[in-house]
């Protein structure tokens, strides 16, 4: 009788500063994982890191393989190149299609934060869960949604970039500042690590960072509380918008923001008001994956069109 071959699950997140490599059995086990810089200046050395971190991979666990990458950006649905990136050498590139004649293998690519969110929805926060918005709010605030186990990718391929919308229910409070998008008043401008940071600074006067103000809190600082709770106040109502719009089974969070530990319990006490329910049963969910869940996505991209 012939051995059984298994398909292995192959992922690589392409970060502004570092690529990495993960290998993952059929059960999301990791056999393999590997990092190395990105030279991010260059297209063509980008394109031959990848092509050597897979050959090396492939060469060592001598099995077949699926293929996922992860970037920074999107492949535009109309050309096929890369778009939205902020690798500004991978714009206007058929970053799939030069690996592709490289390995003669295919190759799937994702947004990074899409990656997160098909990682936490495989067999992280929200594993098992119908649908699952997905969002990673650090230095920005880009998200995923996924149904049924699968990304959904639509005719734009922006779905989940809920941090260009503006915040909803603002007030005065709320500052209005420009968003590297070219809009004002962008959620993520408020929502961010930086953002929360620049909002505090605007309210008390005092320019620290969102852990900073966290551990204030921690020691019973009034004003940090305040920071932290009016920060909550707009989340709350940030992902009202995602739930009245989208329903999603589970919300996940990840990325910088999403350790400050008050997040899980005051963001669903707050977001009730804005919900057009009477009960809102929606989990919000720290990732279970952390800082994996990126590359972890890029390697499921693969297993789910095996
Ligand atoms: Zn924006």
């Amino acid at each position: 009788m012939k051995p059984l071959v298994t398909m292995l699950q192959f992922g690589i997140d392409l970060g502004g500063t570092k690529t990495e490599i993960i290998a993952l059995t059929a059960t999301g086990e990791t056999l393999l994982r590997r990092r190395t810089p990105t030279p991010s200046h260059d297209y063509q050395a980008i394109v031959d890191n990848i092509v050597s971190l897979v050959t090396t991979t492939a060469n060592e666990l001598k099995q077949p393989y699926t293929l996922g990458i992860g970037i920074p950006g999107a492949v535009s649905p109309v050309t096929g190149r890369i778009k939205n990136a902020n690798t500004v050498c991978l714009i206007g590139e058929d970053l799939a299609g030069d690996i592709e004649k490289r390995l003669n293998h295919p190759v799937i690519i994702a947004n990074d934060a899409d990656c997160f969110a098909l990682s936490e929805a495989t067999d992280g926060a929200g594993a098992g869960a119908k649908s699952v918005f997905a969002v990673i709010i650090g230095t920005g605030c880009g998200g995923g949604w996924v149904i049924n186990g699968g990304l959904v990718s639509g005719p734009n391929a922006i779905a989940g970039e809920w941090g260009h919308n503006p915040l909803p229910w603002r007030t005065d409070q709320d500052t209005q500042i420009d968003c590297y998008c070219g809009q004002k008043g962008c959620l993520e401008t408020l929502l961010s690590g930086p953002g929360l940071r620049q909002q505090a600074l605007a309210e008390t006067g005092i320019d620290q960072t969102a852990e900073a103000w966290a551990k204030a809190e921690a020691t019973g600082n009034v004003q940090a509380a305040k920071v932290l709770r009016d920060h909550h106040l707009r989340l709350a109502k940030a992902l009202a918008g995602v739930i009245n719009t989208l329903d999603p089974h589970v919300i996940v969070l990840g990325g910088g923001v999403s350790n400050l530990a008050g997040i899980y319990d005051t963001v669903p006490k707050l977001w009730g008001e804005f919900v057009f329910s009477d009960t809102v049963v929606t989990p919000l969910r720290k990732a279970v994956h952390g800082d994996s869940s990126g590359v972890r996505g890029a390697a499921w991209l693969g297993a789910a069109q095996a």
